[in-house]
């Protein structure tokens, strides 16, 4: 059963889990889609209901963010850790190089998804780039068809939230890969064009703020952050 906070059910797994859950998808028939919502995103999930369904309806839902686990905590659910999606990639992407498996990268700016091609190619060696694609595209349709054509397995969809989500429960079935894994900036980090929280920062919780201190245009989608906890405690009381 999923763990719910604020209307959104997570997967209550560890990182090692998830991936295990994740190559089982890959290797199930059908089209399978992984989502890694923050409190930024569960915050979205409370206005937007189109946005809600798409991330209840996933195969996966895993907890991103130190936010999610406190809240999850709080309101006396707990859930055994976050599972950062980037690293739920890393895992991933190891396992499906062991097996020879293929790996679409869509979404970011222009450049951004070959230039993350080209490194994880490299750093994974037996893994395939069956191709790549900027997220910023008018049409589906062309897309959906590149990637079908390319013989996916697996596709990364980087496009943000909850774009991203909405993308792959509309047009997973379609692109013909098996597992679709909604990543937000992953692809960034992979071409190294963001760099990461050192590993102190993530340790201690605190990976957004170092986010926000690299990048403080973020402060207002930050403000979410607050106003998530806030929801908690309310959601606290009324239970
Ligand atoms: N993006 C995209 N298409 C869009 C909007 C955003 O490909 O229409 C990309 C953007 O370039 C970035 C990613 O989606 O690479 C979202 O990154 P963000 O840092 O917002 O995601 P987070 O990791 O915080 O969820």
């Amino acid at each position: 059963m999923r763990i719910s906070v604020l209307g959104v059910g997570f997967d209550n797994l560890t990182l090692e889990e998830a991936v295990e859950r994740g190559m089982e998808l890959l290797h199930s028939p059908g089209a399978h889609y992984v989502v890694t919502p923050n409190p930024e995103i569960v915050e979205i999930c409370r206005e937007n209901l189109a946005a809600r369904e798409a991330v209840n309806q996933a195969d996966l839902v895993l907890a991103d963010g130190i936010g999610v686990v406190k809240g999850a905590a709080m309101l006396g659910t707990p859930l055994k850790g976050r599972v950062p999606g980037i690293e739920f990639a890393a895992g991933l992407m190891e396992r499906m190089a062991a097996e020879g498996l293929s790996l679409y990268l869509l979404g970011a700016k222009p450049g951004v998804a070959e230039a993350a091609g080209e490194r994880l190619a490299a750093q994974y060696p037996g893994l395939k780039i069956a191709g790549t694609h900027d997220g910023y595209f008018q049409e589906d349709g062309p897309v959906t068809e590149a990637i079908r054509q390319s013989g996916a397995d697996c596709v990364f969809v980087c496009l943000g939230a909850p774009k991203q989500e909405l993308w792959m429960r509309k047009q997973g079935g379609a692109t013909g890969a098996r597992l679709l894994c909604g990543l937000g900036g992953s692809l960034d980090v992979f071409a190294g064009v963001v760099e990461r929280a050192p590993r102190f920062w993530s340790d201690h919780g605190l990976e957004w703020f170092y986010r926000l201190c690299r990048d403080p245009r973020r402060a207002g989608r930050m403000m979410k952050l607050p106003l998530f906890l806030i929801h908690v405690k309310k959601e606290k009381r009324r239970r």
